[in-house]
């Protein structure tokens, strides 16, 4: 391969805080905004010009059930219903569902209540900063190396969360990471305008199947649709319909490819509406996401891989930090239709803190979809409620090993999860 060699260079350190936090969705946040409230200084590194990851960048706007499958017991808490509650009050969420209640989050709000809740916990935000190398030194991990407007910075820390959803952090300081080769596709999604008042002209009209009848010959491959009313919204509705088979977003090249494929399809599905159910007028397109949504790249190899059986049978952990009841959800790699396996035996399911610790780390823990969990099970975790609570316990777990003198994988799990339930996560 043709190469350029670089010169050598020194890194002006513009930080040097106890807990660095690379990746900014409601994870990282939580990772942050956790470790700062019990003291820590904390610094945030976030690639976009706000917070929120997929739930903000990429238009993804539901959160599920808090509860357990019978919709009874609280399994969720913490900063998860910390936030809820701060968009109720602004009428920023819609409460859906009854037994099980999922929330319809207006991610706009949320971008300015994740800023909010950073500044209040003087977390210090990197905003357009893109993490691009670690940097050890006497054999520990001990910067974040960073380019943004200003150039190529370093931050200094103790103890780092890679909630970057791709493990980058823990993929180029050379810790092992893996990546199936069917990995969930991604979809870009797009809020539509005007399909309850295309519903009214056009009986039977449905705009999940519309897009992949073959009649109009702009329909997509078959894959899988679903969508949301914007809350407070008139007329105007979040798809999720589009799917770039195979690609790969952890690799640059293909990442581009995704989101010009992605913007393809938006075309195509407006394209359908218009011509076949809007007379050739008007135009259904609102808003595109910033960026395509990325349900699954790489992962940590850590010190424990939840397994589906262990998931699906309410398997109990000494180590929990998590728990839901969202079931095993895989959206096909390949073609059509999504797997769907319930919670039968248990009422919720548990979430280890070893699966976030990965393998050979001293002083690094991941957040996120970027956990270790096999196939079934990330099915299942992968979605935000789960997330979330893995960035609260990474961002606690983290102040405690600093606070310990002790590697991530020593810590006393009894008081991680101690300290978690002070901070009203709930501990089961
Ligand atoms: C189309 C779609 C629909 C979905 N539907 C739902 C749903 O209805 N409900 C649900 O709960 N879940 C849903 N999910 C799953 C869920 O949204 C994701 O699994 C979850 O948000 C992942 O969170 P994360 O924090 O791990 O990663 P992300 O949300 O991807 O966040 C990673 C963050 O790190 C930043 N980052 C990455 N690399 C770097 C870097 N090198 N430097 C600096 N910053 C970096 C990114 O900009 C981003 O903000 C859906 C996912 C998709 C794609």
């Amino acid at each position: 391969m043709d190469i350029i060699r670089e010169a050598p260079r020194e890194t002006p350190v513009v930080a040097d805080v106890d807990v660095c936090v690379v990746g900014g969705s409601c994870t990282g946040v939580f990772a942050a905004v956790a470790a700062a409230r019990l003291g820590a200084k904390v610094a945030l590194i976030e690639a976009n010009g706000f917070f929120g990851g997929v739930a903000t960048a990429s238009l993804v706007s539901v959160w599920h059930s808090t509860k357990d499958i019978k919709g009874e017991q609280q399994v969720i808490g913490g900063l998860t219903t910390e936030v809820v509650d701060r968009l109720a009050k602004r009428d920023a969420v819609r409460f859906a569902g009854t037994a099980s209640q999922y929330f319809v989050l207006n991610t706009e709000e949320l971008k300015i209540e994740l800023d909010l809740l950073v500044a209040e916990a003087k977390v210090r935000p990197f905003l357009h900063t893109l993490f691009v190398t670690p940097a050890a030194e006497n054999g520990r991990l001990a910067a974040a190396i960073i380019e943004d407007k200003t150039g190529r910075r370093a931050i200094r820390a103790k103890q780092f969360v890679d909630a970057t959803g791709d493990a980058d952090l823990v993929a180029r300081l050379g810790l092992p990471v893996y990546k199936r080769d069917d990995v969930q596709p991604p979809t870009t999604c797009v809020i539509l305008r005007g399909l309850r008042a295309i519903g009214n002209q056009h009986k039977g009209f449905n705009v999940h199947s519309a897009i992949f009848d073959p009649k109009y010959p702009q329909a997509l491959k078959k894959g899988f649709a679903w969508g949301s009313a914007v809350p407070g919204g008139n007329d105007e509705y979040m798809l999720a319909g589009t799917r770039m088979f195979g690609a790969n977003c952890a690799d640059a090249d293909e990442l581009t490819q995704a989101e010009l494929e992605g913007r393809r399809q938006v075309r195509a599905i407006c394209d359908i509406l218009r011509e076949n159910f809007m007379g050739g007028k008007g135009n259904p397109l609102l808003t595109l996401p910033a960026k395509i949504g990325i349900r699954e790249t790489r992962h940590a190899r850590c010190l424990h891989t939840l397994t589906q059986d262990e998931l699906l049978s309410g398997q109990r952990f000494p180590d929990a930090i998590g728990y839901g009841t969202y079931p095993v959800d895989i959206h096909s790699a390949r073609g059509a239709g999504v797997t769907f396996r319930r919670l039968e035996k248990a009422p919720y399911y548990q979430i280890p803190y070893s699966s976030l610790v990965p393998k050979g780390a001293t002083n690094l823990l991941v957040a996120g979809r970027c956990l270790d969990a096999d196939e079934g099970a990330f099915g299942a975790v992968r979605v935000m409620v789960n997330c979330n609570q893995t960035g609260q316990a990474a961002g606690v777990a983290a102040w405690l090993a600093l606070d310990s003198a002790r590697p991530v994988a020593e810590i006393d799990a009894a008081k991680l999860r101690e300290a978690l339930a002070k901070q009203g996560a709930i501990v089961l």
